[in-house]
């Protein structure tokens, strides 16, 4: 259990014997989401739970199973990127129980919405009783990327729930959930860390000189900070900003930064983009230079950029975000969206 959730994991278990049968756990990715959720589900298959009940015995047949991935009553229902590329390995490995096995070390093609097809037959396997534990556990991630027709299928679950059965789902955007799904769900919102205890517990994790820059790109988020910490998107995301700020100096052609993005995913870059924006507007308004700027000598000249026009494109980029999923030719809007905020901070 990260630090920065203990008060969240102490009032869970103070209110699990009352617990409504399904919870939606939320907090913006890189928060540890995917663990708290994890540790409820062990909580609430664990059959021996420790006398102080503020954790799992950790050595019952249910506890056993449970770590080696093989829990009969544990479901886990995720899309093809969650399964695929899963940031937690026993996530992906119980989520095979309900994928095409093809998706598996796949990095490509992959399909963001949960189908269906994967509720159905969770509702198949919830109205059966229980095979060892107190009760079923079903955890669905990420629960905003349920299709349509699965969130209406899932609305049967919610609204008669089967006896024994805990729901827990998972999702740092539920403003995209439908709110029939979310009001009949109660909501465990995870805090997150102040900057010196995320910084420590970094720390702690690795040995990195990037720490404060890795901090700062993903806003405070530590799982994300460590994440990138560790892959080539920090080296990724440091070029492309320092080449934006480039860009904004007329000093690099907008076309030739946008043809380096084709290979990164659409939703992440939006996310850059909207964290430049939210740099250039502190920076006008809090006088805080941001550090894609403090390495060049020809600086932007912040007060004479349009505060108006900086939420306008923050708004566009936030459009950008919800419609990702559709037919949007990325190509093409990455060139317009970058062509515009070259237009506007300069
Ligand atoms: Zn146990």
């Amino acid at each position: 259990m990260f630090s920065w959730q203990q008060s969240s994991w102490e009032s869970f278990t103070a209110s699990f014997e009352n617990l409504h049968h399904a919870q939606i756990v939320t907090a913006p990715e890189g928060y540890g989401l995917r663990e708290f959720s994890l540790a409820m589900a062990q909580y609430s298959l664990c059959g021996n739970i420790d006398s102080d009940g503020n954790t799992w015995c950790g050595k019952c047949q249910n506890c056993q199973l449970f770590a080696a991935g093989t829990h009969p009553d544990f479901h886990v229902i995720c899309n093809d990127v969650e399964s695929a590329q899963g940031r937690i390995a026993m996530i992906s490995e119980y989520s095979y129980r309900y994928q095409d096995e093809s998706v598996r070390g796949k990095t490509a093609q992959l399909k963001k919405v949960i189908p269906i097809d994967h509720i159905r037959t969770l509702i198949d396997n919830f109205v059966q009783r229980p095979h060892i534990a107190p009760r079923k556990v079903g955890l669905i991630l990420p629960a905003d990327r349920l299709n349509i027709n699965a969130a209406n299928a899932l609305l049967k679950l919610l609204e008669e729930p089967p006896a024994d059965s805990l729901l827990i789902l998972l999702s740092s955007e539920p403003s995209r959930l439908p709110p029939t799904v979310l009001s009949r769900c109660v909501q465990i919102h995870l805090p997150r860390p102040g900057h010196e205890q995320a910084r420590a517990w970094l720390k702690d994790q690795i040995d990195s000189e990037d720490i404060d820059l890795a901090l700062e790109l993903t806003d405070g988020a530590p799982i994300k900070a460590r994440e990138v910490c560790r892959t080539e998107l920090l080296q990724a995301q440091k070029e492309f900003l320092v080449g934006l700020a480039g860009v904004c100096r007329q000093a690099v052609s907008p076309y030739q930064l946008s043809s380096s993005l084709n290979k990164l995913d659409f939703e992440e870059v939006i996310k850059w983009l909207q964290g430049f924006i939210l740099d250039v507007i502190r920076w006008k308004t809090v006088g805080r230079i941001p550090w894609w700027q403090a390495s060049v000598e020809e600086r932007l000249m912040p007060d004479r950029i349009s505060g108006e026009k900086l939420f306008q494109v923050y708004d566009r980029l936030c459009t950008y975000r919800r419609i990702a999923r559709g037919s949007l030719n990325q190509e093409l809007a990455l060139d317009a969206i970058i062509l515009s905020i070259q237009r506007t901070v300069q």
